[in-house]
């Protein structure tokens, strides 16, 4: 067997990236604190910080911060914090639904778009030529037409035109300035990206859903059924940016989805390749990597990856220029119930299916071992 070590992302623990905020049922187990406070440690004030818990619990928490994330900023450690804390209290799900309510509400109501036209969806306008002909004639064939499939279980294919790519990327810059200038405090992405946006806070959800029901639905039941493609029934959409100012690269990591959807909008870059590891269930999620489940992926603007949310992945450093990427996770809340009462091996995970074809292979030697050892013995 071999075990590639061609990028330090791949190597230690791999991460689950999920939600801000949201408590899930396998939390990331790359965050804990120390079993001692820390004695010389000054804690920061975090009284003024728009909180879900006192502030007072995070300035004696802060003493028991590891040393991966003592010395990071004020808003940094307070998330870090946020997420232990969300995870130890589940109570606190309702508080922090009402006030993800509130927090939209007030983006609703001050945040004035830039682009109204791509808050519903044109398709014309929308979506390149090749694609609306496949969705239109929704056939296996018609999919696969359009899609190269360059390594097992990772599909691409021209998705976007690019002035659509263009007026969504200044839609989010004109956001940005707008959270810059009037001081608003943004809620990022996910756990693990510090820049970028999430497209469904500031009016685009129902685009989304849209999107998701009539243009990826379609495909995922064709090419991810056995991990609830044909259910999917939630997304959470948001923009990564990569660069100068921004978040470099990404760890490796599995996303919180049943789907993933990943365009590339632009702009001019050079590197951030996507590199993929192989589809792995929750208890293999940390096992080496086989040599044919190495893949990497250079983005193309307008063109989309659609891979399972358990399909391990991360991006290399994007080394000059800009890079924006539209994510949109897609869910499937009855594949989620049917799984925890699934006591058949996941045929989609890359050890599992290893492993069993080595029981296979080894009861096969064992059978003819034993049928050997027969006709000798009537040879005799
Ligand atoms: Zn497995």
């Amino acid at each position: 067997m071999m075990y590639h070590h061609q990028n330090q992302n791949e190597n230690g623990s791999l991460e689950r990236m999920r939600i801000n905020g949201d408590i899930g049922s396998n939390s990331p187990n790359s965050i804990r604190l120390l079993g001692s406070p820390r004695g010389n440690h000054m804690p920061d004030n975090y009284e003024d910080l728009p909180l879900d818990f006192n502030h007072i619990i995070f300035t004696s928490l802060e003493k028991y911060l590891p040393s991966h994330v003592i010395n990071l900023s004020r808003d940094l450690k307070a998330h870090y914090m946020s997420n232990i804390l969300l995870r130890y209290l589940p109570h606190s799900e309702r508080i922090r639904t009402q006030k993800h309510k509130e927090y939209r509400r007030k983006i609703m109501l001050n945040y004035p778009p830039l682009h109204k036209e791509i808050y519903t969806i044109h398709s014309e306008n929308f979506f390149a030529p090749s694609f609306l002909r496949a969705i239109k004639e929704n056939t296996p064939a018609s999919f696969r037409s359009i899609m190269a499939e360059p390594a097992r279980g990772i599909y691409t294919f021209e998705m976007f035109r690019p002035q659509f790519c263009e007026m969504l990327v200044s839609e989010v810059d004109n956001f940005e300035r707008w959270v810059h200038e009037t001081k608003f405090r943004i809620m990022r992405p996910n756990t693990m990206n510090q820049y970028g946006a999430v497209l469904d806070d500031f009016g685009l959800e129902a685009m989304l859903d849209r999107l998701m029901n009539d243009f990826i639905s379609p495909i995922a039941r064709v090419f991810f059924n056995e991990v609830g493609g044909s259910t999917l029934d939630s997304h959470h959409g948001f923009v990564v940016e990569y660069g100068t100012n921004r978040d470099v690269e990404l760890g490796f990591h599995v996303d919180d989805s049943e789907v993933t959807l990943n365009i590339c909008l632009g702009t001019q870059f050079s590197g951030g390749e996507l590199f993929f590891r192989g589809v792995r269930c929750d208890e293999h999620v940390n096992t080496e990597t086989q040599s044919g489940e190495i893949f990497d992926y250079s983005h193309v603007p307008g063109h989309a990856v659609l891979h399972r949310g358990r399909h391990r992945h991360g991006a290399r450093p994007t080394i000059s220029g800009n890079r924006i990427n539209l994510i949109l996770w897609c869910r499937s809340s009855a594949f989620r119930e049917i799984k925890k009462y699934m006591s058949e091996f996941p045929s989609w995970c890359g050890e599992c299916r290893r492993k069993k074809k080595e029981r296979e292979r080894i009861s096969i030697a064992a059978t003819q071992e034993e049928l050997l050892k027969r006709e000798l013995k009537s040879a005799s």
